[in-house]
């Protein structure tokens, strides 16, 4: 089965929340404020699209309100053949594992990736999500050249932050620690495919210092109720 960004970075964390989210994602529970926080990433994502000035947006919608991959995948595929210099929410696919690039900036003959994360650190997981996109994208022939994060600016630190829509931006590269995490995604893209097939057997997990980090686990309630861990 197909693979997303999201699928692997959960994964990771624990394989047995893979296996639920494609099985019995009813069990999920997402607290309000975690929610809330979603909510206010996706807002400093949009914002940060323009960054570089003119850009051109792939999102598609269908008329349920859902994403149109398909279409996605079709416009990037337009975009790139006209060289178009920034692209955002590029759609890519490989062998049906999928990921959308935040912003493909055009940097000479290649493209560079940033990954928009609204937070001042960077974190494991946000390297591992690009190691996954340029996976995607190189599989799918796309020159990349640099990676690289886009994060909220912590002026205390004495950062020098981009302002751009009311918000302070700083970016970070990550190039050569998202190529390791590249090599990472490589080897496990497709043993997690298995986990997310209609057959497959729940891992057998424990609960554990996993269920807690880097994040609380959505899962939390239903895999504590029988096995407390205090
Ligand atoms: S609660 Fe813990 S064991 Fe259960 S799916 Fe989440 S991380 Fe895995």
């Amino acid at each position: 089965m197909p693979v997303s960004k999201t699928d692997f970075v959960r994964a990771l964390q624990c394989e047995k929340m893979l296996w639920l989210d494609a099985h019995m994602p009813e069990l999920k529970i997402i607290p309000p404020e975690v929610q809330a926080r979603l909510d206010a990433g996706n807002e400093f994502g949009d914002k940060a699209m323009s960054i570089f000035g003119e850009y051109v947006e792939t999102t598609t919608l269908k008329e349920d309100g859902r994403l149109d991959y398909a279409a996605m995948l079709e416009k990037t595929k337009t975009l790139l053949q006209a060289g178009t210099p920034v692209i955002c929410e590029g759609a890519f696919s490989w062998y049906g594992n999928y990921c959308a690039a935040d912003i493909l900036k055009k940097d000479g003959e290649k493209y560079a990736l940033y990954e928009v994360k609204n937070t001042t650190e960077i974190r494991k997981e946000f390297l591992v999500d690009l190691g996954f996109q340029r996976l995607i994208l190189r599989k799918c022939g796309i020159p990349l050249s640099a990676s690289f994060l886009v994060l909220r600016c912590d002026e205390s630190a004495g950062q020098v932050c981009i302002e751009h829509a009311g918000e302070r931006y700083k970016i970070v590269d990550v190039t050569k620690e998202s190529r390791s995490f590249e090599r990472i995604v490589d080897s496990k893209i497709f043993v997690y495919g298995k986990i997310k097939k209609r057959d497959a057997v729940m891992p057998d997990i424990p609960v554990g210092e996993q269920c807690e980090k880097p994040y609380r686990c959505w899962y939390y309630g239903h895999c504590h109720k029988d096995c407390p861990r205090e």
